[in-house]
């Protein structure tokens, strides 16, 4: 690596750090973390004109680079602590570098995650979050605990994100303020990590809704072995999503389109009560969309009549 790159990462990804568990942070040939159980680990990748537009503003790739993972170790209870980051960049561009950091730290610091190490590359601009952090070995969440007679929920509100994307590309400066709310839903992803805390013990499975509720609520059941009904008259939809669609949009953006990064769980009826208090107070609530029973896949009720939706999975989209 050149002096030039060392300097990069002096300026724009060190950062003081008081964690007590970390051993040794950015500047040798590896980090070291002290662990004291369970280690959540995931990693994912955003390629430029893939998972965001070209023209998407640094801060919002920095943002949206980490909260896809923090998502991740949401949908295991898990409690975020460390990063590292590898960055393929084209060129040394120091405004974009200051935009993508200060996303990046932004978020970091509002989940008291530490950047602990990383690499740099100079290439077509691709960005790999890989993320740590502690999980109860009695509390974790997985896709496959689910169980027939579990009411099925969903965090927040699902579609805004890929409704934001498709308005994005239709038209980049719509002024209304539901274009502009469903832009910043995809845009600065608001990952359910405090959710993801308070459902431990109460959730029988969960998953984050990345690639469109039929899709990953999809996992789940292969998971689990069962499969789930939903009640399309039940998904959260925002005000901005019906402001700015038709109902049949927001329906198929709610059940199809991806990046929602909102958490969908099963609990058994009798924690409905709980759950519904342990997710006060820490930020939107959960809605219950459904239930869990016998058999396979995912099937759609309106007013209780099955029908086969209009898509059921999420295009990789952006040319
Ligand atoms: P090596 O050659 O041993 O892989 P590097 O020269 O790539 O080491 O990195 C030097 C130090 O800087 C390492 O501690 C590494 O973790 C850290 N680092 C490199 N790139 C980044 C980055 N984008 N963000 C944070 N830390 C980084
Ligand atoms: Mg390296």
């Amino acid at each position: 690596m050149s002096g030039d790159e060392f300097e990069i990462i002096r300026r724009y990804f060190t950062r003081p750090c008081s964690d007590a568990d970390l051993v040794i942070g950015i500047g040798d040939d590896a980090a070291v973390v002290a662990t004291h159980g369970p280690l959540a680990i995931a990693v994912d990748t955003l390629v430029a004109g893939v998972h965001f537009p070209v023209a998407t503003p640094a801060e919002a790739v920095g943002h949206r680079l980490l909260a896809v993972n923090l998502s991740d170790l949401a949908a295991m209870g898990a409690r975020p602590r460390w990063c590292t980051l590898a960055l393929t960049l084209p060129a040394a561009d120091e405004v974009w570098l200051a935009a993508f950091s200060h996303g990046l730290f932004a978020l970091a610091d509002a989940h008291g995650v530490a950047l602990i190490g990383g690499d740099l590359t100079r290439g077509p601009l691709t960005a790999t979050l890989q993320i740590m952090g502690d999980v109860e070995a009695d509390a974790i969440l997985t896709r496959a605990g689910a169980r027939v007679g579990d009411d099925i929920y969903v965090t927040g509100t699902l579609g805004d994100s890929a409704a934001g994307l498709a308005l994005l590309q239709a038209d980049p400066a719509d002024p209304s303020p539901a274009q502009r709310a469903l832009r910043e839903r995809f845009l600065k992803p608001s990952p359910r990590v405090a959710q993801g805390r308070a459902l431990r013990r109460l959730a029988h499975a969960a998953i984050d809704v990345s690639d469109g509720l039929l899709a990953d609520l999809g996992h789940v059941c292969a998971a689990s072995g069962c499969a789930a009904q939903i009640d399309v008259e039940q998904l959260p939809l925002s005000g901005a999503l019906r402001a700015a669609c038709s109902p049949a949009d927001a329906e198929t953006y709610a059940l199809a389109g991806g990046d929602d990064y909102e958490l969908c769980f099963t609990a058994p009826p009798a924690v409905a009560p709980t759950i519904e208090a342990a997710l006060e107070g820490v930020g939107p609530g959960a809605r219950r969309i459904g239930r869990m029973v016998q058999g396979r896949g995912v099937t759609c009720l309106r007013n209780g009549v099955p029908f086969e939706p209009a898509a059921r999975g999420y295009r990789h989209f952006i040319a």
